[in-house]
């Protein structure tokens, strides 16, 4: 039997994890989920945000499937992903992008994957206070971390006949830094001649992305910029609800939604579990379970086809349970 690790999280992260398990236990995998209390409230109770038999589960299974937890803004503990990131060296931070079928954008035609370096930039927390007024933030970015991010992209757009890999930086201003990231990529695109490659300022990509959404297939860029364009992403899709995502290493997997723990609706049964459940389906990939991965975004599509039950985000009126519920009969 295959363990998994799994945080509830806190904010709407319990609702959506209850959901989402209920649709994967009825796939009868050899599967078994060991779930733990982590975040604000577990920090509260015994001054750790993440308890040391969590670590252990962690250490002995490999994988976890963790659900949005808070942050606080501006001051106190640091981000439990930025954590387990950086403990279990989840350098790739996978996000693919992709419309649904039948929810409402602007936008037809999204299916990008965007490749976010996971444990570098200025999210190594170095910070300091020069003074009252003056504080200096740390980016840093290193060719080794570069190198393996970069060739990740490379590697999985071979793989999976994606025709295109464009860098994302911004070394026109950042000559030295993201000067570093852009030249590594200049140098592995040549051990890819069948993939394309090109590169863009970050500014400019958020306006082509916008604008030419089609043009975009698998990208690649340092931290910062990752969790910027993802979001802005998943806006091109229909909303934070629907996009899914990776964090691979060479020994850890870690699998969540883009999106955060949703304060405003938290406790309402309202929240759409889409993005955690396509990203249980990615760790199902992950796992080599890729047919019961298909089956479940099938159901999902073919709940969306139908549009009559819809979370809200979705422009319906079902609530988390009820939408679960719908997905779990088109199985
Ligand atoms: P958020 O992603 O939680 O919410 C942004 C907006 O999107 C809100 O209006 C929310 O209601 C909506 N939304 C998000 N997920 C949704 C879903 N599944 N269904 C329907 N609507 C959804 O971003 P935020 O409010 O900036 O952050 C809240 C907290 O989450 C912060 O403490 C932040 O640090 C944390 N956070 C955690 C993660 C994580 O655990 N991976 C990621 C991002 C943010």
């Amino acid at each position: 039997m295959k363990k998994v690790t799994l945080f509830k999280g806190d904010g709407i992260g319990p609702e959506i994890c209850d959901q989402v398990v209920r649709i994967i236990n009825t796939l009868n995998l050899p599967l078994e989920f060991e779930p733990f209390e982590v975040g604000a409230a577990e920090y509260e109770r015994h001054g750790a945000l993440i308890p040391a038999a969590a670590f252990e589960s962690i250490e002995r299974n490999k994988v976890i499937l963790k659900a949005p937890i808070t942050t606080p803004i501006g001051k106190g503990f640091r981000s439990c992903n930025v954590q387990l990131r950086e403990k279990y060296d989840l350098y790739a931070n996978i996000r693919p992008a992709k419309s649904l079928p039948n929810v409402k954008t602007p936008f037809a035609n999204v299916d990008m994957v965007i490749f976010r370096e996971n444990t570098e930039d200025l999210y190594v927390g170095v910070e300091k206070q020069i003074d009252e007024n003056t504080v200096h933030a740390t980016k840093i970015i290193t060719r080794r971390c570069s190198e393996r991010i970069i060739r990740s992209a490379f590697e999985y757009a071979k793989e999976h006949h994606r025709q295109r890999v464009s860098c994302v930086h911004k070394a026109n201003i950042l000559k030295l830094s993201d000067g570093l990231f852009l030249k590594v990529f200049n140098e592995i695109k040549e051990e890819f001649p069948d993939v394309e490659a090109n590169s863009y300022i970050v500014d400019n990509v958020c306006m082509q992305m916008v604008m030419h959404p089609e043009k975009f297939d698998v990208l690649v860029m340092p931290n910062l910029y990752g969790d910027i364009t993802s979001d802005l992403a998943s806006g091109l899709i229909g909303g934070l609800g629907l996009l899914p995502s990776a964090n691979l290493g060479d020994e850890y997997a870690m699998f969540e939604a883009v999106h955060g723990s949703a304060p405003d609706i938290a406790g309402k049964n309202l929240a759409n579990p889409t993005a955690l459940l396509l990203s249980a389906c990615m760790m199902l990939d992950y796992l080599g379970y890729h047919d019961e991965g298909e089956k479940v975004r099938a159901a999902i599509n073919r709940v969306l086809i139908q549009g009559d039950v819809l979370t809200q985000d979705l422009g319906g009126s079902a609530s988390t349970s009820e939408f679960t519920d719908a997905i779990l009969q088109a199985l």
